[in-house]
C-alpha cells in the first residue's frame, strides 16, 4: 500500500497513523517466542532497564511496565539455541551502534504457560496488546506472522510523515 492508496474516509492523518500502527492480531502465529526471548527496545541491558524504570512518570512507564512481567534470561547459551537468529541479529545493530553485544540482555516472560500460551491473556500489559510495533528499529523473531505487514506499514508512516516534514523525528 502506498500513501496514494490509502482509504480515504475522512481520517486524519494522526488517525490513520494510528490505525497503521495497529497489527491484526490474527497474524500471529501463537509460537509464543516473543515472549519467551524478548529486548527491552532492541537494545538494553538490565541495568539500562532498572535505570528507565526509575524515572517517575511517563517517561519511565515502558520500562516498568517491561520489568513487571519480564525476567533476564541467565545463559546466552540457552536464548541462542531458542532463537539463535534472533540473538544475532540483535546483537549485530548493538555492535553497529558501537555497543558491546555482551551487555544485551534476553528476557523471558514470567506469565508464559508451558503451553506456549499466556497466563494472563485477558489482563495482559499495554505493551503486549501493541505488539509488535510496525517500526524501523523493530527486531522480529525468525518466521514471525507480524513481520512482512509491519514493515509494509511502516513503509506507510513514512511516507505520510516525510510529507507532513516530520520524518527525521520518528526515524
Ligand atoms: S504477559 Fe502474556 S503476552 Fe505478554 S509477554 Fe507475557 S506471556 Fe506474552
Amino acid at each position: 500500500m502506498t500513501l496514494e492508496e490509502l482509504p480515504e474516509g475522512g481520517f486524519t492523518l494522526a488517525q490513520t497513523v494510528d490505525g497503521l500502527m495497529k497489527l491484526p492480531q490474527h497474524l500471529c502465529k501463537q509460537r509464543g517466542i516473543c515472549c519467551k526471548v524478548a529486548v527491552f527496545k532492541g537494545l538494553s541491558s538490565h541495568e539500562d532497564l532498572l535505570k528507565q524504570a526509575n524515572i517517575v512518570g511517563e517517561e519511565g512507564e515502558m520500562a516498568r511496565d517491561f520489568a513487571s512481567i519480564f525476567v533476564p534470561h541467565k545463559e546466552l547459551d540457552t536464548v541462542k539455541k531458542l532463537a539463535p537468529d534472533f540473538v544475532e541479529t540483535v546483537q549485530q545493530i548493538a555492535q553497529k551502534r558501537g555497543e558491546n553485544p555482551e551487555n544485551v540482555t534476553f528476557y523471558a516472560c514470567k506469565n508464559l504457560l508451558p503451553s506456549g500460551r499466556c497466563g494472563v491473556h485477558e489482563d495482559r500489559p499495554t505493551g503486549c496488546r501493541s505488539y509488535p510495533i510496525p517500526h524501523s528499529r523493530s527486531v522480529f523473531h525468525k518466521g514471525c506472522g507480524y513481520e512482512a505487514q509491519a514493515k509494509e506499514n511502516w513503509g506507510v508512516i513514512m511516507e505520510i510523515l516525510e510529507a507532513v516534514g516530520l520524518a527525521d523525528d520518528y526515524r
